[in-house]
């Protein structure tokens, strides 16, 4: 079957990463979280004390370093050159700063360059806020997840019961629609769905019955039914 490119975009904490994480794996695809790269340049800022309203320093410390991926079995590692970042940049001190980073057009043109760069083999699941309107406007398929608020918060906070992280329910809520309201109005590919992508609700539904929902969008977009 001919290898496709597969756009994933969507609000924080709308499921984004675990379905695309599913998908590639069931399609033998390479999977790339784009969040993670934002990320990981949040963290190199802050443990560099560099500021997040500079978007020249920041590009100057994003050429300083490189951002990779490692697939392992338990899933996929974040290096920042040869520090495994992928805990650290999950933390809530990136979490809540790492939607001003993106906000600056000089830093989005260079990791699109390098999400592009990734992508152009196609065969790829790729997930983030501008995957289908900007970085691969040709993808096959391109999907926009949504989810009520209250939904996402509660995932989170179960994610991080899990983990036995115990946060208080209405602060995650206030920073997931703080982090939306900042990457839907910046001024460079705000978070906006594609013209041609699917819209999906998750609210309600289980993580299968969206990876189910996604795989019948491929099957359609390629003429299998
Ligand atoms: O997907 P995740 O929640 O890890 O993304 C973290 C942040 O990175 C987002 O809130 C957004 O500010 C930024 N981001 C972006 N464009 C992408 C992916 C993530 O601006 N393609």
């Amino acid at each position: 079957m001919k290898k496709i490119s597969i756009a994933i975009d969507g609000p924080a904490s709308s499921g984004k990463s675990t379905v695309a994480k599913i998908l590639a794996e069931k399609l033998s695809y390479i999977y790339c979280d784009t969040g993670a790269m934002y990320r990981a340049l949040t963290y190199l800022a802050i443990t560099a004390g560099v500021d997040m309203e500079d978007g020249s320093a920041l590009c100057r410390l994003l050429s300083q370093h490189s951002i990779t991926f490692k697939q392992q079995s338990e899933g996929q590692l974040v290096f920042v050159d040869k520090e495994d970042v992928t805990e650290a940049i999950r933390q809530g001190d990136v979490t809540n700063t790492v939607s001003v980073v993106a906000a600056h057009g000089e830093v989005r043109e260079k990791l699109v360059e390098l999400q592009q760069q990734i992508g152009k083999q196609g065969g790829i699941v790729m997930d983030g806020r501008d995957i289908g309107t900007t970085v691969l406007p040709d993808a096959e398929v391109k999907i926009f997840l949504v989810a009520s608020v209250e939904e996402r918060a509660e995932r989170r906070y179960k994610e991080n019961l899990s983990k036995g992280i115990n946060t208080d329910f209405e602060t995650l809520k206030q920073e997931i629609e703080r982090r939306d309201r900042i990457d839907s109005t910046r001024e460079v590919s705000p978070l906006v769905q594609a013209e041609d992508a699917v819209r999906i609700d998750t609210t309600g539904m289980t993580i299968l019955a969206v990876v189910e929902a996604i795989e019948a969008v491929i099957s359609e977009k390629l003429g299998l039914d």
